[in-house]
């Protein structure tokens, strides 16, 4: 079935503007997704209405508020299909889902020697926190190797797993260059040296279908502002039995039994995760994106981001000094490429002179970047609300770029 993707687009206000006198064409959905107007009206809404704080409150805007938030977790645990709500953790975002695990799992069961394996496309937020652990324990830190396309080397991974393997944390989805990991494969071979695995769903969860029970996952991060939600707004996934074995990660309110001064005992999952006064507001206007999601459907959005990736590759192919970066099977709809002769950030700017909006630079990948032996890429990244002629606009500004150099 294919969507109405103009009737989609009258869902986002943000789109409907014009940029250097030309109509904004928005392609930088990696970085941060627009929000639909049910998001926005759901944070007024809030406000207007409801704004108090939770959980404790023995009044209606405080129970009205506690509902709200909890009906959100209990959204999120459908959204990727966890077992049970008390697995779901509110946090900052991806970032802080992550940290939160090294913090918490990392400090308590990873010591001296024992080995923690990631990839070469991770995100800095996916090495940094390990690097800190890793400095910390005296445990050591193992990069999975990856291909010309931009695809993990399988082979190599089983390689380095071994008894020492602690944690496997990898990405789903590769923002820098849209290569969907096999990570079913990678959970199997990982969970059979006894290591746990985390995965980074930034990127994947605004185009694959997740299945936490299915895929096995320990922990999974992802960040609401990727899925047509507010910022500053992300979540944890943690199987309950190692959320309940792991220790608090930040101490305060909310995440206490009871407190005296010679012993404090703590909270249950998830509150135990969740102390001080949590990010109310943008929890509860988070639902309006998951059924954003529920109303389109993801398999529907998947096959026209899908269908504008394939699109945009085959139009821009062609052009003389449009030189792809990953190029992978298999990926989501983001884009990364070089114009011979050109620096991303003049390329950015162009486009951006043209009302086009993508990123430029390492993308928070400098590894990778490193691995390509390139500064950096321009990104096209695609939402639901992109179209085919907003991709002919770009082709017609890359081409125009790649003549300047590439005669
Ligand atoms: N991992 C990946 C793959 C990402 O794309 C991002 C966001 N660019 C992050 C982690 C960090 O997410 P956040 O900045 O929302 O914490």
């Amino acid at each position: 079935m294919s969507l109405d993707i103009q009737k989609i687009r009258g869902l986002f206000p943000v789109l409907h503007q014009e940029v250097h006198g030309k109509p904004l064409i928005y392609f930088d959905n990696a970085a941060t997704t627009q929000k639909p107007q049910s998001v926005l009206d759901a944070l007024t809404k809030y406000y207007e209405h409801d704004n108090s704080n939770i959980h404790r409150g023995a009044h209606a805007l405080a129970d009205r508020a506690t509902r709200y938030y909890e009906d959100t977790r209990e959204a999120v645990r459908e959204f990727i299909k966890a077992r049970e709500s008390a697995e779901i953790i509110f946090t900052k975002g991806t970032t802080e889902s992550i940290n939160l695990v090294a913090q918490s799992f990392g400090r308590k069961f990873i010591g001296k020697d024992d080995e923690i394996i990631i990839s070469t496309m991770e995100h800095h937020s996916n090495i940094v926190p390990w690097q800190m652990l890793c400095e910390e324990k005296g445990a050591v830190l193992k990069i999975i190797p990856i291909n010309e396309a931009g695809e993990i080397l399988f082979e190599e991974f089983e390689k380095l797993l071994s008894k020492k393997t602690k944690l496997v944390s990898i990405v789903h989805a590769s923002n820098a260059l849209g290569t969907i990991n096999p990570v079913k494969k990678i959970i199997d071979a990982a969970h059979a040296v006894g290591a746990k695995v985390l995965l980074d769903g930034a990127q994947s969860t605004s185009h694959l279908e997740i299945d936490v029970q299915a895929l096995d996952c320990d922990f999974l991060a992802f960040s609401a502002h990727k899925l047509y939600g507010p910022t500053g707004l992300g979540v944890l996934y943690g199987k309950r039995e190692l959320l309940e074995a792991m220790p608090p990660f930040l101490g305060g309110g909310e995440m206490i039994k009871e407190v005296t001064f010679e012993k404090t005992t703590y909270n249950d999952i998830p509150f135990k995760f969740e102390a001080g006064t949590p990010n109310i507001a943008d929890v509860i206007a988070f639902k309006a994106s998951l059924d954003f999601f529920k109303s389109i459907g993801k398999p529907a959005m998947k096959a026209h981001e899908d269908s504008l990736l394939a699109y945009a590759n085959e139009q821009l192919k062609d052009i003389k000094g449009f030189i792809p970066v990953g190029t992978a099977s298999d990926k989501v709809s983001v884009l990364s490429f070089n114009i011979n002769g050109m620096h991303p950030f003049d390329v950015g700017q162009m486009l951006d002179a043209k009302g086009i909006a993508v990123r430029t630079g390492h993308h928070c990948t400098q590894p990778l970047m490193k691995r390509f032996g390139i500064e950096g890429t321009v990104r096209a990244s695609f939402g639901v609300y992109n179209t085919k002629s907003e991709i002919d606009k770009l082709t017609e500004g890359v081409a125009q770029l790649a003549r300047l150099k590439n005669k």
